[in-house]
């Protein structure tokens, strides 16, 4: 592929990544699963730790270059702040057909506190599933036949992968 056209005009930089999109490329073939995620995760850690605190929460604003707009906003009162503009350029309030309240929630959902509590549950996933000295799972056993016992399973077990792909990790799949 012209590696052109894997990058979006609103970056303007061509030999770095498109960092809008960090998570979003394809992962290489033997690259480590682990650590490929641990990174995951901390580059979602690093994100949040440095927006704006929450709660996030959308509104309608009336703004004269945009019309009704969603806003996403946090803090009460004289402390609110504007955290995201999302332009409608209607007049028309709750105007649906544009979908920018949509967008609003589904950014005020993802707010800092959220993105970090998944962050959190996630690293306890990823030690529970994590590899071992022998490069087994640390929790998932199966039954062996031959064994006639309960043996670790190999790493990455299903769980592990599963959580790996939450991120986007996709060897294996192509
Ligand atoms: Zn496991």
């Amino acid at each position: 592929m012209d590696p052109q056209l894997r990058r979006e005009d609103h970056t303007g930089v061509e030999r770095e990544p498109c960092h809008h999109y960090p998570h979003h490329r394809v992962t290489a073939e033997g690259e480590d699963i682990l650590a490929w995620t641990e990174n995951a995760i901390s580059e979602r850690e690093t994100a949040a730790q440095h927006a704006t605190k929450g709660p996030w929460r959308t509104h309608d604003t009336w703004l004269p270059q945009g019309g009704h707009t969603a806003t996403v906003l946090t803090g009460e009162r004289n402390d609110t702040q504007l955290l995201a503009w999302l332009p409608t350029m209607s007049n028309e309030s709750w105007d649906e057909t544009r979908n920018a309240w949509r967008n609003a929630d589904h950014i005020a959902l993802n707010d800092p506190e959220s993105v970090l509590r998944r962050c959190a549950a996630d690293r306890e996933q990823l030690e529970l599933h994590g590899r071992s000295g022998d490069g087994e799972c640390h929790t998932c056993v199966e039954w062996s036949e031959t064994a006639y016992e309960h043996v670790p399973v190999p790493f990455p077990c299903d769980s592990f992968r599963a959580l790996a792909e939450g991120y986007g990790w996709t060897e294996g799949k192509r």
